[in-house]
């Protein structure tokens, strides 16, 4: 009886334990400052939707208990070897997010891309979060979301942590462009993805 009492404890300790793994969020709005990225043809600035994206995100990830680390928080340029030097620490689960927005000559291109580093570290996690990803916003928008595994970008194949891009759509779209700019979308899709990295 003894012995169950203690095996419970132990396994309650472990779960407990599990449960209490801090989460931290980097969120990085790319661009900023003298670099605008994409311009719409309107002239709305690739680093202006990546501000608003990210700070939805921050907004739904400080809700529930997760820590966030804002690569920027104003309209300024930032070196790409400012951007991630995040280390992994004991006890924390920790997660790189670098928001974009597509652009194409064509103008029909649309829908959401993730990329990640399919040979950087940690990148067995980081695929599974770019999966749930995926489908989470396949349910939300009818565009489809494509995932890119050869991401070259600096900040995501020489990161130490798991780490991704998320470009919500195109601004060289018009009917993405309209969702990037409705700040339910943005809510929307920061909610899933911080559904999708607490499960
Ligand atoms: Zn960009």
């Amino acid at each position: 009886m003894k012995k169950t009492a203690l095996i419970f404890a132990a396994i309650f300790a472990l779960s407990v334990n599990t449960k209490a793994e801090k989460i931290k969020l980097i969120i990085d709005a790319a661009h900023g400052g003298t670099d605008a990225g994409a311009k719409s043809t309107n002239g709305d600035k690739e680093s202006d939707l990546c501000m608003q994206f990210a700070n939805a995100l921050k907004n739904e990830a400080s809700k529930k208990n997760i820590d966030v680390v804002m690569v920027r928080t104003a309209d300024e340029y930032k070196a790409l070897s400012e951007r991630n030097n995040f280390k992994p620490e004991a006890g924390v689960k920790s997660l790189y997010i670098s928001f974009h927005m597509n652009a194409e000559d064509s103008k029909t291109a649309r829908g959401a891309v993730i990329q990640y580093n399919s040979k950087a570290k940690d990148a067995a996690a980081t695929r599974v979060v770019a999966e749930k990803l995926q489908s989470s916003f396949n349910r939300l928008n009818d565009m489809g979301t494509v995932i890119n595994e050869n991401c070259k970008a600096m900040v995501i194949k020489s990161s130490e942590i798991p780490a991704i891009i998320i470009e919500p759509g195109y601004v060289s779209n018009q009917q993405d462009l309209r969702r990037l700019k409705d700040k339910g979308i943005q809510q929307e899709m920061a909610m899933l993805i911080v559904k999708d990295i607490m499960e």
